[in-house]
């Protein structure tokens, strides 16, 4: 079939769809429009079944997308910055609890030169982690970020663009006994 046969075909094939329903929606990406349900929708982009996988791969390569308030993915050093603040949180927070618990501020830091663990330090570790654990947990199930994230005005969201899994079901992020 040559090329200009083929092309003639599939203006043929486009002129048989049947036509865009009233009330329907442009997809962001091919710019087509489609029944509401056949749309799928990336914050206030709305993309058609057919343009999704693509329209989420341009979304991980960070490519900017048109539409106003459209989903873009945390590029390395607004992710890196929102790490560092709630790392600085965590620390102050065990430094904090290591201080109300008699210790001096180089024991409290891990810089009083002395490799052995007491009992006091044990403790504090594990409560320290589970704090950490316990902050990331609590903060991204209710408000869908910790304040790190926040901070750099992250948010963790599905795919979708709606609430993050963890933020729907504790099974998703607890491992299963
Ligand atoms: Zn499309």
């Amino acid at each position: 079939m040559s090329g200009a046969k083929a092309w003639r075909n599939g203006e043929t094939l486009a002129s048989l769809q049947p036509p865009p329903p009233l009330n329907g929606l442009v997809c962001a990406q091919c710019g087509r429009v489609f029944a509401p349900e056949e749309i799928v929708r990336f914050g206030n982009a709305a993309v058609c079944a057919g343009c999704k996988p693509l329209f989420l791969q341009r979304l991980r390569e960070g490519v900017v997308l048109a539409a106003p308030g459209a989903l873009r993915y945390a590029g390395f050093w607004v992710r890196f910055g929102a790490i560092f603040v709630d790392g600085i949180i965590g620390w102050s927070v065990s430094i904090g609890i290591s201080l109300a618990c008699g210790q001096s501020f180089l024991e409290a830091t891990g810089f009083d030169n002395n490799p052995e663990m007491t009992q006091l330090d044990w403790l504090l570790t594990a409560v320290s982690l589970s704090i950490g654990a316990a902050y990331e947990i609590i903060f991204v199930l209710k408000f869908g970020a910790t304040p790190g994230k926040m901070a750099f005005r992250l948010k963790v969201v599905t795919a979708e663009g709606g609430p993050s899994p963890s933020a729907r079901r504790w099974e998703d992020i607890l491992p299963s006994p």
